[in-house]
């Protein structure tokens, strides 16, 4: 059910659509994933910044 809402990252106008109504930039699901343990490029960008976990 939430997985169809969008949010413009623009102006954050929240859409079922594709890109923004009101500034055409694209939109991006207002509910991203924020973290996963299984992500390799996380990983990698966790070492970059010297993050040891
Ligand atoms: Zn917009």
């Amino acid at each position: 059910m939430s997985g169809r809402l969008r949010r413009c990252p623009r102006d954050r106008t929240y859409t079922l659509q594709v890109s923004c109504p009101v500034c055409g930039h694209p939109t991006v699901p207002a509910h991203p994933a924020r973290f996963s343990p299984t992500d390799n490029l996380g990983r990698y960008r966790r070492i970059a910044r010297g993050w040891t976990i």
